[in-house]
C-alpha cells in the first residue's frame, strides 16, 4: 500500500488579530502593508475569499489561497422555530459538533455562540454538560459562526453577541480574546456578553483587558449548598468567592454585571430566595435575567420548570427590593433552544430512554470531543 504524502494543512486565518495575521503571512506576501490589506478585506469588509481581494496582486491571492484557509464551520442542521428563533448545528473540522443560535427581537437581533464543543463543568440542568466536555474552539471557529450565520441568514450590520452556547468561555479566554479583536473590528465591545458559570480566575482576567466585553454570571442559588448541588464547579469557587471577584470586576459607568438565575420550582424560586439573592449582591452593580428552566429527558426529573405566576411573584419581588430585573422570554422552545439540546438530539433522537428522570445526577457518559 502506498501512503499518500499528507497534504499540509492550510493555516486559518479567521481567529487572528493583524500581528499575528502578519506574522503568519511574513514569508508569502512581498509587502509588509499586505497583512493590513488582508486583514481589512477579511475583518472590515467582510471579505469571503481571497479572490475578492482585488486590491492584491493576482498572483499573491493565489499564493494565500494555497498556504491559507478561511474556512467556516459547516452548517450540518437549521431548525426554525415558530417565534423566529433559529438554531443551527455546525460541525468543525475534526468532526466536533457545536450549536449557534441566532434570536430575533423586536429591537435587536442576538447571536448565541458556543465557545467549547462540549463542556466539563457538569451543571446537573445542563444538557451540555450531560453529554460531557470537549475541546475549546479556536478563535477561528468562533469568528467562524458569525461569519456563516452572515452568509446563512440575513442579518442586520449590528447585532449581539453572546457566549451563551455551547461551553464555559472562561476555560477559553485566549482564543476568545483573539477572536473579540477581530470582531470588534466591526461590532462595539458593549454588545457582546461573556457568560460564566463562575471561574473566579477567568473573572480575573477579563478584568485585566483594555478593552472588556459585557460579564453576565450564572448564579442559580443563593446559597452554597444549593449552588453546588445544580453547579459542581461552586465547590472550587464558592459563593464568597465569586461575589468578591465581582465586586471588584471594573465597570464603565452605567455598566452592570448580568446575573443569569435560573428558576426551579420549589428549588430556588420563593420570595425567600429572591430576598436573599438581593442581600447576597448588595454591594455589585448588577441586573438580574431570570430564566424559567428548560427541561429535557436527559436531566433529572426533579428538576421542573415553575409557571408563569410564580415567575411573576418572584420578579416582583426583586423589583420591589429595587433590583433591574427581566425574564427570559421563552424563546425557541419547540426547537429544543436551551444549551446543548439541539446537538443531543441531532445524536440521539428522541425516544424512549434508558437514563430519564431520577433524583441523583444520571450517569454520565464522558464521549470527549465528537
Ligand atoms: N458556561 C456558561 C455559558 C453557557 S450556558 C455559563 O454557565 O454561563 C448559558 C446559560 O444557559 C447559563 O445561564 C445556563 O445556566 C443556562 N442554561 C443551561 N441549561 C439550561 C436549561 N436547561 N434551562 C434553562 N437555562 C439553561
Amino acid at each position: 500500500m502506498t501512503a499518500a504524502a499528507p497534504t499540509p494543512a492550510r493555516q486559518e486565518l479567521l481567529g487572528l488579530p493583524l500581528p499575528k495575521l502578519a506574522a503568519a503571512l511574513a514569508e508569502t506576501i512581498d509587502r509588509p502593508f499586505r497583512a493590513r490589506q488582508v486583514y481589512d478585506a477579511l475583518h472590515r469588509r467582510g471579505a469571503d475569499d481571497f479572490e475578492a481581494m482585488t486590491d492584491l496582486p493576482a498572483a499573491l491571492r493565489h499564493q494565500l489561497a494555497a498556504r491559507f484557509s478561511l474556512d467556516l464551520p459547516e452548517l450540518t442542521e437549521r431548525i426554525d422555530s415558530g417565534d423566529g428563533t433559529t438554531k443551527y448545528l455546525l460541525r468543525l473540522a475534526d468532526g466536533s459538533s457545536i450549536e449557534t443560535v441566532d434570536i430575533p427581537e423586536r429591537f435587536r437581533r442576538t447571536l448565541c455562540l458556543s465557545s467549547q464543543a462540549g463542556c466539563a463543568l457538569a451543571c446537573a440542568f445542563c444538557v451540555t454538560g450531560y453529554w460531557g466536555a470537549g475541546r475549546s474552539l479556536t478563535a477561528a471557529e468562533v469568528v467562524g459562526q458569525v461569519r456563516l450565520l452572515r452568509r446563512v441568514a440575513a442579518l442586520p450590520e449590528t447585532v449581539n453577541l453572546v457566549f451563551m452556547g455551547m461551553g464555559e468561555p472562561m476555560l477559553n479566554l485566549p482564543a476568545l480574546a483573539d477572536a473579540l479583536e477581530v470582531l470588534g473590528e466591526t461590532l462595539a465591545l458593549r454588545r457582546i456578553t461573556i457568560s460564566t458559570a463562575g471561574v473566579v480566575p477567568g473573572i480575573d482576567e477579563l478584568a485585566g483587558w483594555e478593552r472588556r466585553p459585557n460579564l453576565a454570571v450564572s448564579l442559580h442559588a443563593p446559597d452554597d449548598e444549593r449552588r453546588t448541588r445544580l453547579m459542581p464547579v461552586n465547590r472550587t469557587w464558592p459563593l464568597a468567592e465569586l461575589i468578591e471577584a465581582l465586586a471588584r470586576f471594573p465597570l464603565e459607568p452605567r455598566r452592570r454585571i448580568t446575573i443569569e438565575y435560573l428558576l426551579l420550582e420549589g428549588f430556588n424560586d420563593s420570595p425567600r430566595d429572591a430576598d436573599a439573592l438581593v442581600r447576597l449582591l448588595a454591594r455589585v452593580p448588577v441586573k438580574f435575567n431570570l430564566i424559567p428552566f428548560n427541561p429535557d429527558p436527559v436531566l433529572p426529573g426533579w428538576m421542573r420548570r415553575p409557571g408563569p405566576e410564580r415567575v411573576e411573584v418572584f420578579r416582583a419581588r426583586l423589583a420591589a427590593r429595587g433590583a433591574t430585573v427581566t425574564v427570559r422570554r421563552q424563546r425557541g422552545h419547540d426547537v429544543a433552544a436551551a444549551c446543548g439540546q439541539l446537538r443531543a438530539f441531532a445524536r440521539a433522537p428522541r425516544g424512549p430512554r434508558a437514563r430519564r428522570g431520577g433524583d441523583a445526577p444520571p450517569g454520565r457518559s464522558r464521549p470527549g470531543s465528537k
